[in-house]
């Protein structure tokens, strides 16, 4: 058995499946090792539906980025034979000032998106489902939509075995070492294998595998309800786009009532940075309870009341974040044939599609034509 290869790609979610997938495609010898099944509920990247869109309040020279990730998804779809985007139009709202609002709105002129103001009176007559405060204003693009998250990721996983990459689930990364050749060495809970490079995909527990990023990429609970709807027809794909919101009691953020397996109905939401609650993925408390709930409940129940039925479903998930809330894409700074994804602070999955594009550039020649800059880690230096 084949103990070497070109790279190793370390956690198979979000991030790590499309590295794999770039650096299969590109005919590499690749493994990828994951320490659950695939898909799976333990880290970042379950909950049936991720939020795109190409209005970017948290910084508009991400839209480059979007719109190279608009182009990989639809390729992957096509190569996968399967949709795994659906467009329904993105709301970003709040008060005139709000980050979230103003930002959405110079990153659409900036980068001439298509788009429309619409102030609440106006937003609450045309998708009826939102009953949003006098003083909201909204960005409605309509290029916004979801993504189904496991289906991605098995699309990339699966997509990156056809093109020759190995993958192991169930199986552990307990250490890497470089080699004084070198090579970077991985130890398993079942082996040892040796690459040129390695990809560290870990999510919530990238920390546990470089050190160095200890208070830099803090893992975070989230939860995320499933409320069943009074009035179905207005939270339809079609007449309920995605939204991000920012109102008095935080940024909040929802989808509408949609599950392409079937089950599972109701209107989707989440808080960010939900109870402010830091963690350590292999101890979070998974199991949602009331507090939870309350917290999620009155915020529907204030702005979107008719989807504010029932409880139907809750689960925990996490986010990774930085200080300054973008992301870790790099090279290790003392050994750069291995590279780091990390820290996507509750808005990477939108992107793993370029993620992986960029993180096989980098893997592979420790460079990428795409715009990093805000992603380095010397910026941590300062
Ligand atoms: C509730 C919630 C809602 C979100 N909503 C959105 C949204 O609407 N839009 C958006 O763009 N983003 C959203 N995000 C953020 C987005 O989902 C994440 O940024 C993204 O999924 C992170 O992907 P990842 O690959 O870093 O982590 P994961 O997908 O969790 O992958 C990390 C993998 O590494 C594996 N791993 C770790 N350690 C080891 C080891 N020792 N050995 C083997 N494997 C290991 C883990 O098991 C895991 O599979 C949301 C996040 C959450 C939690």
């Amino acid at each position: 058995m084949t103990t070497h290869y070109d790279a190793i790609v370390l956690g198979i979610g979000a991030m790590g499946s499309a590295t794999l997938y770039h650096l299969a495609k590109r005919g590499l010898n690749v493994l990828g090792i994951e320490q659950f099944e695939i898909p799976h509920e333990m880290g970042s990247s379950h909950g049936l539906t991720r939020i795109i869109r190409l209005a970017y309040y948290e910084d508009s020279s991400y839209v480059p980025l979007l719109r190279r990730a608009y182009d990989l998804w639809d390729t992957l779809e096509t190569e996968a034979d399967e949709k795994l985007f659906y467009q329904t139009g993105s709301i970003d709202m709040g008060p005139e000032d709000s980050e979230v609002f103003a930002g959405s709105l110079q990153s659409c002129i900036e980068h001439d998106l298509e788009h429309e103001v619409l102030t609440a009176d106006e937003l609450n007559k045309r998708f009826p489902g939102y009953q949003m405060p006098a003083e909201t204003m909204a960005v409605f693009q309509p290029q916004g939509g979801l993504l189904v998250p496991e289906r991605c990721i098995v699309a990339h996983s699966e997509i990156a075995q056809q093109h020759g990459a190995t993958l192991h689930t169930g199986e552990t990364v307990q250490s890497w070492d470089v080699l004084a050749d070198g090579r970077v060495q991985v130890t398993t809970n079942n082996a040892t294998y040796t690459a040129d490079k390695l990809a560290i995909c870990g999510g919530a527990w990238v920390y546990k595998h470089v050190p160095s990023l200890s208070g830099i990429a803090v893992p975070e609970r989230q939860v995320l309800i499933w409320q069943e709807t009074k009035t179905p027809e207005w939270f339809t794909p079609e007449r309920f786009p995605v939204w991000n919101a920012i109102v008095d009691e935080g940024r909040y953020y929802g989808f509408p009532e949609f599950n392409p397996a079937g089950d599972t109905p109701g209107m989707k939401f989440g808080r960010y940075h939900h109870l402010d609650e830091t963690c350590d993925p292999d101890t979070v408390d998974r199991n949602p309870n009331t507090d939870d709930e309350k917290i999620l409940r009155d915020f529907s129940e204030r702005y979107f009341p008719q989807g504010a039925g029932k409880t139907l479903s809750m689960k925990a998930c996490m986010f990774t974040n930085t200080p300054d809330e973008h992301w870790i894409l790099d090279t290790l700074p003392d050994t750069p044939q291995v590279t780091v994804a990390g820290g996507f602070s509750g808005h990477g999955f939108k992107m793993a599609s370029v993620i992986g594009e960029i993180m096989a550039d980098l893997t592979q020649n420790s460079t990428t034509d795409h715009d990093i800059g805000l992603h380095r880690l010397a910026r941590f230096n300062n």
